[in-house]
């Protein structure tokens, strides 16, 4: 019920992936048809060094092509409403109508988590929130709708807390765009650790494309936030 919660797979990475993005990189410059460089012998740090350089250089549609997909649990529904607003992703998510809640999980924010009187009313309300979703469930249901129907309206007293799942999918591009923003001190802490967890599995993946990603100042060599929100690891924009 906590962040120590947090679970993320990778489901799935593109084949192949640096010898697409080499050989979609080499269609840029190259007389030759992406259709044969893809299959031609080319030496593995050769190809390495070239996507490190692309990547480097802010070229980065190539990065298009490959994309991971992500299985994710212990997250709350707060998180998951600030991930979708990442548009270019493609998401699944747990149904709060097709499966009940007549038991759900909930994440604890830190500062809840930590304080024993915080975290006593935190958990009575949670308990409070779970009865109520069962009455009004069950109350439902007496009025002969449907199990799905009933779900559907119950759950609106449910919290942002409440634990969900959901599948996600993003390209290399939008990745790296992702963590600039959410691997940043400013963002919630909750969608910070996912994506922090991401780039940790990015960068095991495809360490070409991932492994001077992060939050913004990374690349930028400074902090574009200002002085009331900096964290002060760089230092702000002249
Ligand atoms: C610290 C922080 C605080 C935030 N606070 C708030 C808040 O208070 N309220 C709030 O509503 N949101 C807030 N957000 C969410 C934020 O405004 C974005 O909706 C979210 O981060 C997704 O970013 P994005 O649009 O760049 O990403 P994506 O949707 O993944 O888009 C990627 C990029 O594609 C381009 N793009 C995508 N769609 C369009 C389009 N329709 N037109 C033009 N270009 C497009 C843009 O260049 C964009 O940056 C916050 C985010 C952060 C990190």
């Amino acid at each position: 019920m906590s962040q120590a919660k947090l679970n993320v797979v990778v489901l799935e990475v593109t084949r192949n992936a640096l010898d697409l993005i080499y050989a979609a990189c080499r269609q840029c410059y190259s007389e030759e048809f992406a259709g044969s460089i893809m299959r031609a012998a080319v030496d593995g740090s050769k190809k390495s060094l070239f996507v490190r350089k692309i990547v480097a250089s802010g070229h980065d549609s190539p990065l298009e092509h490959a994309k991971f997909t992500f299985a994710v649990e212990g997250v709350s529904r707060a998180l998951t409403h600030q991930l979708v607003r990442h548009r270019l992703a493609s998401y699944s998510q747990q149904s709060q109508r097709y499966v009940k809640e007549d038991s759900f999980d909930y994440v604890v924010p830190p500062a809840i988590e930590n304080d024993r009187v915080l975290k006593q009313e935190f958990v009575s309300v949670m308990g409070a929130i779970q009865q109520s979703y069962n009455r009004l469930r069950e109350a439902i249901r007496a009025s002969g709708v449907s199990a799905e129907k009933a779900n559907e309206d119950a759950r609106f007293v449910l919290p942002q807390a409440a634990e969900t799942k959901v599948v996600v999918t993003m390209n290399c591009r939008e990745l790296l765009h992702f963590f600039r923003l959410r691997c940043c001190s400013r963002a919630q802490w909750e969608i910070k650790a996912l994506a922090d967890r991401m780039l940790e599995l990015c960068r095991r993946e495809l360490p070409e494309v991932f492994s001077a990603a992060g939050a913004k100042c990374r690349g930028l060599g400074y902090c574009p936030e200002g002085e009331k929100f900096t964290c002060g690891k760089y230092p702000l924009r002249k």
